[in-house]
Order: C-alpha cells, then structure tokens, then sequence
C-alpha cells in the first residue's frame, strides 16, 4: 500500500480525555495536510473498552478525518510493550508518509520504539514543522545545545518527528467529518514485559506546570541555603506552579516533570517569574509562549534580561523575603479593611 498522509499517536489523560498536545499536533497536521494533496490525517487511539464518542467528537473538532481505535480491557492503563507494538501494527496496516508524537514520556518510548521497528529516522522534540522539497516533511529542532537550528529533511518513510506540548497552537474547525474504524489486535501475540504490582503517589503534588497560570522557577543561583525555600513561600502566595532550570532538576530541588526547556517542559503561562536563571538558549525555547517574565537576577548582564518584560536586578535572598514579606502586609492590610 502506498504511504498516505499523517498519522498521529492519540494521548489520552488518565481520565481518557485527549490530551491537548494531541489537539495540537491535528492542527499542525492540517496546515501540513493543505501542502500535500490529497493525504488524510489519521489518529491512532488505543485504551479499554468503554463509549469512544466524546474521544472521536473531540478529534473530529479538530480535523482529524480517521480514527483507528483498538481497545482491550488490558489497555486500560498506558503499557509500554502493548501500546507500542499496537501503534506499529497500525503504522504497518495504514503506512502513513508521516507520523506525529507529543514528546510526553509516553509519546517519546513509542516514537522510539516504532522508528526502530520501522527502519525510519525519528526527529525528536521539533519546534516547528513544514512541508519541504518533493512533498517531504521539514522539521526543525535546536542543535549545538540550542546554539544552532537544524532543519531536518528525512528521506526514508515514514518520516517521524516528535513535539511537546505548547509548542503549536490547537485550533478547533467544527466540521465534524470522521470515518471510525475499530481495529482488533491479538494482545496474547504480543510478550508483554511490564507488569504492574504496585502504584504509589509521589509525596509531593505539582500541579502540571504546562497548564499553569502563573510559575516561580529557580535556577542555581537558587540552588543554595534556603534559595528554593523562599521559592515554594513566594509561590505558595501567589497560588503559583514551581519550576526549575535544568540545574535546578541536576541538583535535586525539583523533579523532572517540573523542568522547563528544550529537554524540559514547554511552558504557556500568563505569568513566569524566573529566579536566579541566566537565560541559557536551551531554558528561553520552554518559556517563549510566557505572557510577561519576570527576572529576579544579580548579575546585570544575565541574557534573561533580553527577554524580560520586568527585570530586578539583585541578590535574590535579599529581593525574596522581601516581596514574601510584601504579600503578607497586603493581606494584613486586606484583613483590616
Ligand atoms: C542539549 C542541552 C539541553 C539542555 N536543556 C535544558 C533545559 O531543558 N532546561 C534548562 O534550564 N537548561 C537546559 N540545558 C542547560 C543550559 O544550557 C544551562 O546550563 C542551564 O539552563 C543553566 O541553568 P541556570 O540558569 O539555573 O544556571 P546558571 O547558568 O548557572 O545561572 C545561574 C544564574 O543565577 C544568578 N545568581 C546566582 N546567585 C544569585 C543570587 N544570589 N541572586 C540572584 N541571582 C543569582 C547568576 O547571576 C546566574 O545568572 C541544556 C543544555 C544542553 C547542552
């Protein structure tokens, strides 16, 4: 069968909902689709058995002209070896020319997976996305630590890249044309290497910081005494998500999920107060679609400043309880009244 259109890998939340980095990734899919004549844009969906209605409605919304859903009670929960193996069987019945991936944890084993099963080259966490010469898929992605952008023309088929969240911007159309197929695949074909005995909670509860309105982030000048202390104070006032810097996750204040850039998060929110952070390139690529930055730094010359919209030069042990102790005379104040 000859390669047709877009596949894409369809991540649903824990409460099954599509993710929103797979709305983007439709809405990209469509500007690409207008390029290449004549190519549809297929989701790949797979989980438990359950009602697929809203799942199919809301991929519809946002230009997806196919689904593939394979369901199985045993999918109920996101399996590295089912869902990849699934994902390829798929890719091999309906050969796209090209597949898309969010860059979640989850997105990037399958994407890895299926380029190896595949034979294909995989371009990992693109900031942009185009059709180039003779139809093929352009991907751009930051190299030399972000010093360089690359542009990346991969010839053998299917060409795959794939994207964080907040990278494209998701774009409803409402035209709501969706062919629906159900695909039966035989999971007992299939060794499965995980097994789940135990789930536990991590002590601490972040909130997702791609979703969140406004974040304190530290950086290793943070990284000392009580630099993040002051942090998780300033954001507990503000009702704030915390974040790091890639140091900041190296050196143990914040976890993985909470580091923002180009091998991090890619953040959106209304408001990013970036502490003791210099600017690096690979930090600037997660923070870009920040609506104001805010930059509590000691050095004058630090690159944030180029991209702050309010900058405080100083030492940041000083400059935060100092606004720490300004919120709380505020609400004294508020109390009063
Ligand atoms: C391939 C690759 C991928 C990468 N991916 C990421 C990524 O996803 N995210 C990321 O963040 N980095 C990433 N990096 C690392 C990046 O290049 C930088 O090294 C990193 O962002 C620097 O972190 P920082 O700003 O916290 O630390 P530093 O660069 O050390 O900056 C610390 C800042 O704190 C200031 N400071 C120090 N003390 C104080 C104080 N008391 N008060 C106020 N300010 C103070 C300093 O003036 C300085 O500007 C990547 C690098 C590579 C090569």
């Amino acid at each position: 069968m000859e390669p047709n259109g877009i596949l894409i890998f369809a991540q649903l939340d824990e409460k099954y909902n599509v993710t929103s980095v797979t709305e983007e990734l439709l809405s990209k899919a469509r500007k690409l689709k207008e390029k290449i004549w004549n190519q549809r844009i297929m989701t790949c969906v797979i989980g438990p058995r359950m009602n697929y209605e809203e799942i199919i409605n809301n991929l519809s919304l946002y230009g997806c002209d196919e689904v593939v859903i394979v369901n199985d009670d045993r999918l109920k929960e996101y399996n590295k070896t089912y869902y990849s193996e699934i994902f390829v069987r798929i890719a091999k019945k309906y050969p796209p020319r090209i597949i898309l991936i969010g860059a979640t944890k989850e997105g990037k084993e399958i994407a890895a997976y299926t380029s190896t099963k595949l034979e294909t080259g995989l371009t990992a966490d693109c900031t942009d996305l185009d059709i180039g010469e003779n139809n093929l898929l352009l991907s751009t992605r930051p190299t030399f630590g972000g010093k360089l952008t690359a542009n990346i023309l991969c010839k053998t088929f299917p060409q795959m890249a794939t994207v964080q969240q907040n990278v494209f911007k998701a774009e409803k159309i409402y035209d709501g044309n969706i062919n629906v197929i159900f695909e039966w695949e035989n999971l007992d074909t299939i060794e499965n290497k995980i097994e789940i005995i135990n789930k536990s909670k991590n002590n601490f509860s972040f909130n997702d910081i791609t979703k969140s309105e406004i974040i304190v982030a530290g950086g290793n000048g943070a990284c000392k005494e009580n630099g993040f202390a002051l942090i998780y104070e300033l954001a507990q006032k503000l009702n704030a998500s915390i974040a790091g810097s890639r140091i900041a996750f190296e050196k143990g204040y914040i976890t993985k999920s909470q580091q923002v850039g180009q091998t991090g998060k890619i953040v959106a929110p209304k408001v990013y107060i970036a502490i003791g952070i210099s600017g690096a390139d690979q930090h600037l690529t997660g923070i870009k679609n920040s609506g104001k930055i805010i930059a509590v730094n000691k050095d004058k010359n630090a690159p944030i400043f180029k991209y702050a919209d309010v900058g405080i030069v100083g030492d940041l042990f000083t400059i935060l309880p100092e606004l720490i102790n300004r919120f709380n005379i505020d609400k004294e104040e508020q109390n009063e009244q």
